[in-house]
């Protein structure tokens, strides 16, 4: 894994360099064009919301996580899709008057949306669509979904894109597209208040979705409020070239982060040196970044130090940024 941090320090020139190009180009640069200027920052906006998977925070109880999710500074709580289809009345009940409010809702769904097989597609939309109008009942930010993992058997590349965005050519005339599955998953998620996020996820465990730039281009083809995605910096550690450009890249379609060490997939501060998320935060500073920034990580050490202690480091390297 030392691998992964040394190319990490030989590609920060890069990451200087994507970033320092979305501020010329919105300091008027000649090529820009009008679609360039979305880049343009905006850190007044941006706002560092932490948030974390329930299983990480100590506690016997949902009420006790919550007082020490509230104790240290979180503000958002992200549960598996499971743990929601039969907790809703009880998290409702939980949050109510707390500062920590839901976020995402990760995955709990069966099959997958780009199974070879139709009756797994079918059984994943069904149950995605009851997922989502529970997460709009919670008031998630999103129901975070994965295409297909590597051993799911899945459709090719191509017919699986065209699958879910209901079309071959970007520039495809209103006539030719058919209703992809996103479209009428968004529909779905946009009524019930919520929305899709779109995960990527690293080579080892799926090879359709990897970067956070396909993701949002998935979104600008699907162009619907209930479809969105995310960026887990765990992933884009192996399989993107900037942090920073990677949340540019994803700009407005960018609704949820995940975070963790580096190395080992920690809790942020355990892998020492190789934690640094400021070229990361520079980007979601200058996309105006409000949205969660959940953990996703494992923890070595006693949690009653770790947890406090990644905090002040997250904090500390925003302000960084
Ligand atoms: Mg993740």
């Amino acid at each position: 894994m030392s691998g992964c941090f040394d190319r990490r320090g030989f590609l920060q020139g890069g990451a200087m360099a994507a970033a320092a190009m979305a501020v010329g180009g919105c300091n008027g640069a000649r090529w820009a064009k009008e679609s360039d200027v979305k880049c343009c920052p905006k850190s007044a906006e941006a706002k560092l919301r932490l948030s974390s998977g329930m299983g990480i925070i100590p506690g016997e109880t949902l009420q006790q996580k919550l007082d020490k999710m509230e104790k240290w500074g979180f503000e958002g709580l992200e549960v598996g899709g499971g743990y929601l289809r039969s907790n809703v009345k009880q998290l409702k009940e939980a949050l109510k008057g707390r500062a920590v409010r839901m976020s995402a809702i990760c995955a709990g769904f069966d099959g997958w949306l780009i199974a070879e097989d139709p009756a797994v597609r079918n059984k994943a939309m069904t149950t995605m669509k009851e997922l989502l109008t529970l997460a709009g009942e919670v008031g998630s930010t999103g129901l975070i979904i994965v295409p297909a993992f590597n051993d799911q058997k899945s459709l090719p590349h191509q017919q699986a894109r065209e699958l879910l965005t209901g079309f071959k050519r970007w520039d495809a005339p209103a006539a030719e597209r058919k209703a992809g599955l996103l479209q009428e998953l968004g529909d779905h998620a946009a009524k019930a208040g919520t929305r899709i996020l779109l995960e990527p996820l690293n080579r080892q465990e799926c090879y359709f979705l990897r970067t956070l730039a396909d993701a949002a281009s998935i979104c600008k083809d699907v162009e619907n409020p209930g479809i969105a995605m995310m960026g887990d910096f765990w992933h884009m550690t192996w399989e993107e070239t900037s942090d920073c450009g990677a949340f540019l890249s994803a700009g407005k379609y960018l609704h949820h982060v995940h975070i963790a060490s580096r190395r080992e997939r920690r809790t942020p501060t355990e892998d020492g040196a190789a934690d640094s998320y400021v070229d990361g935060f520079r980007g979601l500073k200058m996309i105006g970044y409000r949205d969660f920034v959940s953990l996703e990580c494992g923890t070595q050490g006693d949690k009653e130090k770790v947890l406090p202690a990644c905090v002040a480091l997250l904090r500390e390297q925003w302000t960084e940024a």
